[in-house]
C-alpha cells in the first residue's frame, strides 16, 4: 500500500502532516512538481525560485536519509499537475496520495483538479491542513464571517487554540528501501537574471532551525524592544523559511512556548510579541480565502477601486533603485535589491511612500516585492501593501502616512543603518544622514527629494477623499 507524498512549499521531513499521514498508512514515494514558469507567472523571481530550488536539493539529501526515494518533474503550468501525479501514482502502484494545502486561489484550483482527477482513477487524494492551526473557515466571527481585522482575529484564535493543533507531527522512520531510485535535480533554466549570494539565506531545515534556535536564545525577548530598528537585526529572519515549509509554525510556536514558561500569550514580553506575527502569517493566509477578491488583483476595500492612481514611470523607477532623495527609502529599497529581504519596519515605510507620498499604484509596488523577496509569499505580501495603502483588512486609516524623516530619526536614530546602504552618506554627520542637506548633493552625488512631504501627503488625501464625495 504505497503512498504518494506531493511536497510543494512543505520542505521539510518534520512535523509535516502529509508526510506523517503518509508514512502512517504505508512505504512513501514523494514528488516535487518544479513549475519555473508559473512561479515566474505568479511573479516570484529568481531569489525565491533559487531558494526553492535549494530547498528541494536539501529535502532530498533528508528523505533519502528515510529511504524515501524523491521523484522529480518539470510542468509548464499547475494544469499539469493532475496528469503528471496520476502517472507517476499508476507506475508506482500508489494507493493514496496526501500533499498539505495551500490557501491563495489558483493553488487551490490546482489542488481541486488534482483531487477530482484521482477520484475519477479510483486513488483517494487527501489535501491536509499543514500551514495553519485552523483551517481557514474554522475561525469566524460570531455572525460566521471571515475576520477581516486582524485583532479579533488573534484573540478568537489564543481563545481556541488547542494543544493538538500545537503538537508536532510525527517525524517518519526510516523505512525499508523500495528499489526506486530519486531522480537527478536538474540545474535551474537560465532566467537571465542572478541570485543573491546564496550564503546569505542557506537552505534547508537544518538551517531553518539553527536559525530558530540561535533568535530564541539570543533576542527572542528582546524582541519587542528591537524588532523596530533596522540595524539592530532584532527579528528572527525566518521568513523564507515559513514561506517554502523548511520550517512550521508549530516548530516555531513550540519552541518559543519552551523559552517561555509553556505560554503563548503570556509571559515574556519579547517572546509573546514574536508569536503574535506568527498569527499576522496565519491572519493573512484566512483572508486569502476568506475574501477571494485579493487573489484577483482587487482591493479588499472595494470602495477604494477608483482611487486615482497615478501614472509616473520617473517616479516609480526612482523608488525601485532607491533614488528617491529620502534616505531611509533609498536605504530600505537597496537592502531588498541586494539581499532579497527588507526589514518589516521598512516594508511599512517604503510600500506607503510608494502607495501614498508617490501614489502609485500597490500593485506595482507589491509585484516589484515579490519579483526580489526570498520570502515572497501572497498573503502576507499583498495583506501589507494593502494594509500599507489603505485598501486593505486592518487597513491604516487614509489620513495616517508616515513622514519617512521621522520614521528616519526614530527608528535609525544613528542613521547607521543608512550609511550602511547608502555609503555616500556615511561621511555626514549622523543627523544629517536623515535629510542631507541640499547644498552638498551634488558633492555627494545624492539626488533632492522627489516628492515634497507636505504636498505628497496632501496629495494623497484629497485622493483619498475624492472617494467619498
Ligand atoms: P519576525 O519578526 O521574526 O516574525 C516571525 C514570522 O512571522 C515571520 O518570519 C513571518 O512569517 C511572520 N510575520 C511577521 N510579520 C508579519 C506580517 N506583518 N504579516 C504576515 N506575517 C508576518 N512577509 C512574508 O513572509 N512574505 C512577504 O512577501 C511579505 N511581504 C510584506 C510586504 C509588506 C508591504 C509588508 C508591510 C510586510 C510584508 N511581510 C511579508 C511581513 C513581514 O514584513 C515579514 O514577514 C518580516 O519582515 C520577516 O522578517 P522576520 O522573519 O525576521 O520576521
Amino acid at each position: 500500500s504505497r503512498q504518494l507524498v506531493w511536497l510543494r512549499s512543505d520542505l521539510r521531513i518534520h512535523d509535516n502532516t502529509a508526510l506523517a499521514a503518509a508514512a502512517a498508512k504505508g512505504p512513501v514515494v514523494a514528488v516535487f512538481l518544479r513549475s519555473v514558469d508559473q512561479w515566474q507567472t505568479h511573479g516570484h523571481g529568481i531569489n525565491k525560485i533559487d531558494f526553492w530550488t535549494r530547498g528541494v536539493t536539501a529535502l532530498k539529501e533528508a528523505l533519502e536519509g528515510l529511504n524515501i526515494p524523491l521523484l522529480h518533474r518539470d510542468i509548464a503550468s499547475f494544469d499539469e499537475a493532475p496528469a503528471t501525479l496520476l502517472e507517476i501514482a499508476r507506475e508506482h502502484q500508489i494507493e493514496q496520495l496526501h500533499f498539505n494545502l495551500e490557501y491563495p486561489l489558483n493553488e487551490q484550483r490546482r489542488d481541486q483538479a488534482v483531487i477530482e482527477s484521482f477520484k475519477q482513477a479510483d486513488i483517494a487524494a487527501h489535501g491536509h491542513h499543514d500551514a495553519v492551526a485552523f483551517a481557514p473557515g474554522t475561525l469566524l466571527t460570531g455572525k460566521g464571517d471571515y475576520y477581516g481585522v486582524f485583532t479579533p482575529f488573534a484573540k478568537a484564535w489564543h481563545k481556541q487554540i488547542t494543544a493538538d493543533q500545537l503538537a508536532l507531527r510525527d517525524t517518519p522512520d526510516a523505512q525499508s528501501p523500495l528499489g526506486i531510485d530519486s531522480d537527478p535535480l536538474p540545474p535551474l533554466p537560465d532566467l537571465d537574471a542572478t541570485p543573491v549570494d546564496a550564503d546569505q539565506w542557506p537552505a534547508g531545515e537544518h538551517a531553518a532551525s539553527n536559525r530558530l534556535e540561535r533568535f530564541l536564545r539570543f533576542r527572542g525577548r528582546h524582541y519587542s524592544d528591537q524588532r523596530d530598528f533596522p540595524k539592530v537585526r532584532g527579528t528572527s529572519e525566518l521568513s523564507p523559511y515559513l514561506a517554502l515549509g523548511m520550517i512550521s509554525y508549530r516548530q516555531c510556536m513550540q519552541a518559543a512556548m519552551s523559552e517561555n514558561g509553556g505560554h503563548l500569550a503570556d509571559g515574556d514580553k519579547g517572546l509573546t510579541a514574536w508569536v503574535s506575527e506568527l498569527i499576522w502569517r496565519e491572519f493573512y493566509q484566512h483572508v486569502a480565502v476568506g475574501f477571494p477578491q485579493v487573489c484577483r488583483h482587487q482591493p479588499f476595500q472595494a470602495h477604494t477601486r477608483k482611487l486615482a492612481w497615478r501614472d509616473d514611470p520617473d517616479a516609480f523607477n526612482a523608488w525601485c533603485e532607491g533614488r528617491t532623495g529620502y534616505p531611509l527609502v533609498d536605504a530600505a529599497m537597496r537592502q531588498l535589491v541586494t539581499t532579497g529581504w527588507m526589514h518589516n519596519r521598512l516594508r511599512m515605510v517604503t510600500a506607503m511612500f510608494l502607495s501614498k507620498h508617490l501614489l502609485i499604484d500597490w500593485r506595482r509596488g507589491e509585484a516589484f516585492f515579490l519579483r526580489h523577496l526570498v520570502d515572497g509569499e501572497f498573503g502576507a505580501n499583498n495583506g501589507g501593501w494593502q494594509w500599507a495603502a489603505s485598501t486593505g483588512t486592518d487597513a491604516a486609516p487614509y489620513f495616517r502616512i508616515f513622514n519617512p524623516t521621522t520614521q528616519s530619526t526614530r527608528f535609525d536614530p544613528n542613521g547607521d543603518f543608512i550609511a550602511h546602504w547608502l555609503p555616500e552618506l556615511a561621511a555626514l554627520p549622523t543627523k544629517a544622514r536623515h535629510a542631507p542637506p541640499r547644498d552638498l548633493l551634488t558633492q555627494l552625488d545624492y539626488p533632492a527629494p522627489i516628492v515634497d512631504h507636505k504636498a505628497a501627503r496632501q496629495r494623497a488625501l484629497d485622493a483619498f477623499k475624492a472617494l467619498s464625495d
